[in-house]
């Protein structure tokens, strides 16, 4: 859509298009709430990709009026601002009620990719803030605008983020900080935590209307179903789609850090970035999050975390649902739905376009011997689709994959296997449809944290030059070559913990 055509409203004439959909639910789910001023605030960053997608006047979103509304210090005409309820399990734990604490919906609009609700992450205490001061430091905002678009870039289910605005207002976390505002956008922010709250404080009714409004506005065509078969069918659905986000995640080795219920979408999106990671060295057993002592969302941990996360919002359902068999039957899927769609995923990774018996095990060959050396999971895939492609008229193709190991005969047995499992493939065209597969850009710690070392510093250019990159991480960005290398030494030292 060519928006430079459109007259340049001023947000007192401009007609915003409010669909409310979850905002329909009543006082129930969710409180008015005005966002609390954030002044003077400024610009950190934009997406301008995902405004041209949205549809939306890009004139509007760059005024000062769109600055002031997004950092919280003015309402948009017609503007409904809302803090939601939900509880959840945090670290297999019941935790009770925790709610948008520091997320508002200003309320959902028509767009281009339909209905779409815009929060702003950090802008204030809401009702369910607890002992929380409702904001959000520089330092957590730009990690959650890069990481969803990085995951949108990928080709992964995810929220998205549209802007980044900051303040000098200070903010007390282990230092003082100052404070920003994410404006995340996303179809749904409903969680697994918003059908367990329901469920624990006994309120059916507003259970089942969440569950209907879930099924209307996401999953329609599920509407001809009544009683127990519409909201197994949903928790099946929830169930396809988180196995298949669990498989993205994996292929790509990220670790989310923090998969508690109240972080699972029910659209099956990545929600709520904190103390996320794309691995560098492949370690099964890697853990993000400092503050995940026992290491419990683990990167190999995390199938099996989402499939027990599944079987609390089943639980949660139960009232609305006749008997245990129909939930534990959808449930159930998941034990199939997610080695498929990993097997899918990671055949794919090496170039292999029909299904063989033995490729889950030279997966896990390949898998073993990165482990055993630690080698850069990003860096790997990449070289080895540069060394199918060159392979089909190099001797010495795959000598860059090998100089990733120090076990060397280890790579060199694996690399025997997987020729002969290749066959007569057309090794370039493995090689290019490999190389649409295997990022070369990944958010890494190392380049967030840079990132956000200028920011802190006033310049928020590497701030916008690595979200154009992570946006096409397929391609080659001569000029940003550096930023797709090993992550230096210093990496390793980064500790991201919970708190934002
Ligand atoms: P998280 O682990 O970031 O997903 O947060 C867990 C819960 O704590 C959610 O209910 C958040 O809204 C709430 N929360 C986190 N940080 C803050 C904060 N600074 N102020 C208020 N609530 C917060
Ligand atoms: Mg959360």
């Amino acid at each position: 859509m060519n928006t430079s055509a459109l007259p340049l409203p001023t947000n007192a004439a401009y007609h915003w298009p409010w669909h409310p959909s979850f905002g329909r639910l009543g006082d129930a789910f969710q409180r008015l709430c005005p966002p609390t001023p954030l002044a003077p605030s400024h610009w950190v960053a934009c997406n301008h990709h995902l405004l041209t997608q949205l549809g939306l006047p890009a004139e509007l979103w760059l005024s000062q009026d769109a600055l002031d509304a997004l950092s919280g210090n003015a309402l948009l005409p017609g503007s409904t601002p809302r803090a939601s309820v939900y509880s959840g399990h945090q670290f297999g734990v019941w935790a009770g009620q925790l709610g948008d604490g520091r997320a508002i919906s200003l309320g959902e609009i028509d767009t281009l990719l339909g209905v779409q609700d815009i929060q702003l992450k950090g802008a204030g205490p809401t009702p369910y803030s607890r002992r929380g001061d409702g904001r959000a430091v520089l330092r957590s905002s730009i990690r959650e605008f890069l990481a969803s678009e990085a995951m949108y870039g990928l080709g992964i289910p995810t929220t998205r983020a549209l802007c980044v605005t900051g303040s000098p207002t200070p903010v007390y976390r282990e230092e003082r900080e100052t404070a920003a505002v994410v404006t995340r956008v996303a179809p749904s922010f409903v969680r697994f935590g918003h059908f367990e709250h329901f469920a624990a404080n006994g309120q059916t009714q507003e259970l089942r209307a969440l569950a209907d409004h879930v099924v209307q506005s996401h999953f329609p065509e599920l509407l001809p179903l009544q009683d127990t078969a519409r909201y197994c069918a949903m928790l099946q659905e929830v169930t396809r789609r988180t196995a298949g986000l669990m498989a993205q995640w994996q292929a790509v080795g990220f670790c989310h850090g923090v998969m508690n219920t109240d972080n699972m979408s029910v659209l099956g999106l990545t929600l709520d970035y904190g103390p996320f990671q794309f691995m560098d060295g492949f370690d099964p057993g890697h853990i993000c999050n400092h503050s995940d002592t026992s290491g419990r969302y683990a990167y190999a941990r995390q199938p099996q975390v989402a499939y027990w996360n599944l079987f609390c919002l089943g639980q949660a359902l139960m009232p609305l649902i006749d008997g245990q068999e129909p939930v534990l039957a959808a449930l159930e899927t998941y034990k199939t739905l997610f080695p498929e769609a990993l097997d899918q995923r990671m055949r794919a990774k090496l170039g292999l376009t029909d299904t063989h018996d033995g490729d889950r095990a030279l997966v896990e060959a390949l898998l073993q011997a990165m482990q055993q050396d630690r080698v850069d999971f990003t860096v790997l895939w990449r070289r080895l689709s540069h060394a199918v492609y060159e392979s089909a008229h190099l001797n010495q193709a795959f000598e860059p994959v090998r100089d990733l190991f120090m076990h060397r005969e280890v790579f060199d047995a694996w690399r025997i296997q997987y020729e002969a499992r290749l066959g007569s493939a057309d090794r370039r065209s493995v090689g290019q449809q490999m190389l649409r597969t295997n990022p070369k850009f990944i958010l890494r710690n190392h380049l967030g944290e840079m990132a956000i070392r200028q920011a802190k510093a006033g310049d928020f250019g590497m701030v916008q030059a690595l979200l154009n990159v992570l946006h096409s991480p397929y391609d080659e960005h001569p000029a940003h070559e550096g930023w797709a290398g090993l992550a230096p030494e210093w990496a390793s030292s980064i500790e991201i913990s919970c708190s934002s």
